[in-house]
């Protein structure tokens, strides 16, 4: 990393960094051969992806003038005030969460990435508990779960570090060297452009040719350069991976932008999602870059909506407030409303200002997922870039190629094995690779050793869970056979998974039937008193809320049920319509084939 020195306002170009210099915590080589040694003898503390970001941009000045994560008097002033003590306006907390704070005080700790490489030294100055309710209300507007940011809060350490920060290394990023620009060096490029005007655009999806337009005009307005910035460090669980999207805005700014004024640089900010609050912060962190613009549109950093449907802010809330302290920040918001295409005019327009009766056309990030990308339909030429198409195209193959996992759950001996071994076949028939979990199958093997406790259950779950995301991640089938009994561990199963690609079936068997059928003899083991806390004799079973599918097992047969199964995957588009037709035909040879395929699966299952 190049190393930086003060800026002298007056020799730049640029807007100075927010407080007027960029804070550099990298300590100088020979220190750091002093310090490498020294943390072999402190304890280490791993941090999670978002503490990771929020160091690295700390380390580099991006958060200039905060110098490490905030101590209780600044983070009760930032959620009460936005300001710290000093009176800087600062909307956001920046600390770091632990679940045990014990004899760390007055210590000095390692900061470790979440893959163990030494990064900081921290010497430990104040410990103090996190404000369950206040931080969630005051940063996200809201204290409900629905908000991604609250729900994730609420698997944060009860405690915070805070502390003065060496840091050895920056964190190693081996995807998109040349585009990881530090603020030091967005700024040298920027100064080099020879504008002192620049306008940032922030984003953490792919942009389409309404992006384009917008940061095009958005540029020619504030007569700069633009500074493309697109987030890829912690976005919205669900978002398109940075992967595909750096894909996506390099074509871009290589083929369709002006070269001269036009610079793209990766953040590796953790995003908060917190809307209004969430813009003044992007504001700050895009002038300690350099630029003195923020291109702000509707519902910015935020569509989430509550369970009710309801967003958790007004659309131009983040106007609003970006507005109000624009003069003070040093950053002006370029306001934008979202822009859509009259085709009778080949041209994007903001939605405010359609001429009369115009027709106008736009794609929203769902459409373009489920009527496009899961149905390999190319996205149409006036709505992105044929390059982006192929690109998204490419990552996201329609939904007939991809994973999906069928996770059945119920009473032990409602019939999910039985169930499950069908549908394998079936869906082996229909050109499916199928790889089975089965709850007791697993744990002979990937869960041996593991007992019927609460705990142990709930870790047995979601080892099934974490295999069976990792293959639909590679777009193979997975078919889960577990009782898993709790509601709370089946949605975080889903969404390891992911919520696209999951279907959560409820075998609904009255407990008295299961108990009749006893295929293993557990009930009877569990009446004796030879099992504990065997579900559905002296354990709860918690029915699920929303289950994709529910089959009963008194009037329906094995077969019914699995075909029901196949029929849902079908109507979700999981199944290759080619294929379909061809098996409803009904050669024997082909069934014949789906079930020597499926028995062949056995091995599978047994050596995972
Ligand atoms: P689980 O995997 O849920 O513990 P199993 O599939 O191992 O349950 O056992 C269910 C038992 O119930 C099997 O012996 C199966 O033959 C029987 N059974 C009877 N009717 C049905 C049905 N309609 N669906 C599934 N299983 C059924």
């Amino acid at each position: 990393m190049q190393k930086h020195k003060r800026i002298d306002p007056e020799l730049k170009l640029l807007v100075p960094p927010y407080g007027g210099a960029l804070v550099d915590l990298v300590v100088e080589p020979q220190e750091r051969a002093e310090l490498a040694q020294q943390a072999t003898e402190l304890a280490s503390l791993q941090l999670s992806p978002r503490s990771l970001c929020d160091l690295e941009l700390l380390a580099v000045g991006a958060f200039s003038p905060l110098r490490r994560f905030m101590n209780r008097a600044e983070y009760l002033s930032v959620l009460e005030h936005m300001r710290l003590p000093d009176g800087t306006l600062w909307p956001i907390p920046i600390t770091l969460p632990v679940d045990n704070a014990a004899g760390l005080t007055g210590k000095r700790v390692s900061l470790r990435s979440p893959s163990n490489h030494l990064i900081a030294i921290m010497e430990i100055e104040e410990i103090f508990e996190r404000e369950l309710e206040l931080e969630p209300q005051m940063v996200c507007g809201t204290c409900s779960e629905d908000h991604s940011l609250v729900a994730e809060m609420r698997t944060w350490g009860k405690y915070y570090l805070s502390g003065s920060l060496k840091v050895l290394e920056l964190p190693q990023h081996y995807d998109f060297p040349e585009l990881r620009l530090t603020p030091a060096q967005v700024r040298d490029r920027l100064e080099h452009m020879g504008n002192r005007d620049v306008v940032a655009f922030q984003t953490h999806k792919p942009m389409h040719r309404a992006q384009e337009v917008l940061t095009k005009r958005a540029k020619e307005a504030v007569g700069g350069s633009l500074l493309v910035h697109p987030v890829v460090g912690v976005t919205r669980p669900g978002d398109i991976d940075h992967f595909t999207r750096v894909q996506v805005y390099k074509m871009l700014i290589d083929r369709y932008y002006d070269s001269n004024s036009t610079l793209l640089g990766l953040l590796p900010l953790a995003m908060r999602m917190a809307g209004p609050r969430e813009a003044l912060w992007h504001a700050i962190v895009r002038r300690n870059f350099g630029a003195n613009h923020l291109i702000v549109g509707r519902d910015y950093a935020s569509r989430d909506n509550n369970s009710q449907g309801q967003p958790f802010y007004s659309p131009y809330e983040a106007h609003e407030l970006l507005s109000r302290y624009s003069r003070e920040i040093g950053v002006q918001p370029a306001l934008y409303d979202d822009l859509v295409y009259i085709p009778t005019e080949d041209r994007y327009e903001q939605v405010t200002r359609i001429p009369e009766k115009a027709k106008t056309l736009s794609i929203s990030a769902t459409q373009v997922r489920n009527d496009y990308l899961a149905k390999g339909k190319l996205l149409p030429s006036w709505f992105t870039r044929p390059e982006t198409a192929a690109i998204l195209a490419k990552t996201f193959p329609p939904r007939c190629r991809q994973g999906v996992c069928i996770w059945l759950t119920g009473l032990p001996s409602s019939g999910k094995s039985t169930i499950a071994e069908i549908l394998a076949i079936l869906l082996t028939e229909h050109g499916r690779r199928i790889t089975m979990l089965d709850g007791d199958v697993v744990r002979t093997h990937l869960s041996k050793g593991l007992g019927f406790t609460r705990e142990d259950r709930d870790v047995n779950v979601r080892r099934i869970g974490f295999v069976a995301a990792e293959i639909a991640r590679h777009n193979g089938t997975v078919i889960c056979a577990a009782v898993s009994p709790f509601n709370s561990t089946r949605n975080q199963v889903r969404a390891m998974a992911g919520e696209e690609n999951f279907a959560l079936v409820y075998v609904n068997t009255a407990p008295e039937v299961c108990e009749h059928r006893d295929v293993k003899g557990f009930y009877a083991k569990a009446r004796a008193g030879e099992l504990k806390g065997f579900t559905g004799v002296d354990d709860p079973y918690e029915p699920p809320q929303n289950p994709d599918v529910t089959l009963e097992t008194i009037h329906s047969t094995p077969e019914q049920n699995a075909r029901k199964i196949v029929d849902w995957l079908r109507q979700r588009g999981f199944i290759e319509p080619a294929l379909e037709e061809a098996s409803s035909n009904g050669s024997a040879g082909s069934s014949q084939s789906g079930v020597e395929l499926a028995y062949s699966l056995r091995p599978w299952y047994a050596s995972i």
